[in-house]
């Protein structure tokens, strides 16, 4: 799966994107990730990337033509490299749908390329929205600097169901969200901390039992922490 990722700030998203699991998978091409300065497209010899807003208002918004022509360069890289998969382009935003793990899933399995547009200050132009962005997705219902930490957990999630990126599947079928409950209290050595010890079911070798006291626990911290998610709406996406 292919990453474009517009932005002021790549360093802090290459920093983010390089380092463990994420950073394997660049190395072993199960992920690619290719970071655009947004600044190297601007128009001016001030290199400036935004202009108050019409109609006044506090802040800067990031001007459209910049973006326009970062995304340009982000269609002539993928036509340079012989890439002509499905694209998505994502604008990470507050007002936009916020992200489940079916979103998730959806984008590892419909996509070959996610394009993702981090907005900063107050924003970005109207236009840019209407021009090139597919879908606006936000992490949360709370407000951030940037997009760039967003676009790193967008990345993220969506990197990690990709093949290649985890030794086994079964990592994320089973845990918190993807099975529908969050994960069961998990152990390992020692043995004794703090004078607590391990349930001794998990140390008894019966498998059958190990699962029905997993899929008890499971039951119970999601009732206990998420009971919204025993119950969810007809559409999660
Ligand atoms: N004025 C905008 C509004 O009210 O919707 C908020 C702009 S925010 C300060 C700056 C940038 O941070 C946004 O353009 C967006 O890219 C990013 N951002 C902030 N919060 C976010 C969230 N919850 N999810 C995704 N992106 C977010």
């Amino acid at each position: 799966m292919r990453f474009d990722i517009m932005t002021l700030f790549p360093e802090l998203v290459g920093n983010v994107l390089g380092e463990s699991i994420l950073g394997r998978a660049q190395k072993n091409g199960a992920i690619d990730v290719h970071l655009f300065n947004i600044r190297d497209y601007t128009e001016d010899k001030h290199r400036r990337v935004d202009d108050t807003p019409y109609g006044g208002g506090k802040g800067m918004l990031m001007m459209a033509p910049p973006i326009w022509n970062c995304y340009q360069a982000v269609l002539k890289e993928q036509e340079i490299d012989g890439f002509s998969g499905r694209r998505r382009v994502i604008y990470l935003s507050p007002a936009g749908k916020v992200l489940t793990q079916a979103k998730a899933a959806e984008l590892a399995q419909n996509y070959d390329d996610l394009v993702l547009l981090c907005g900063h200050y107050e924003g970005v132009d109207q236009r840019i929205l209407e021009e090139i962005v597919d879908e606006e997705i936000s992490i949360g219902d709370f407000v951030l600097t940037g997009g760039e930490i967003p676009a790193c957990i967008l990345t993220d999630a969506v990197a990690r169901l990709c093949p290649g990126v985890l030794a086994d599947p079964e990592c994320y079928e089973k845990e918190s969200i993807s099975s529908g409950l969050l994960e069961y209290p998990q152990y390992t050595r020692p043995y004794e901390f703090h004078g607590k010890t391990v349930p001794e079911v998990l140390i008894s070798g019966h498998h059958a039992n190990i699962d029905e006291w997993r899929e008890a626990e499971a039951r119970k911290k999601t009732e206990e922490q998420r009971p919204d998610l025993l119950n969810p709406p007809d559409e999660k996406k």
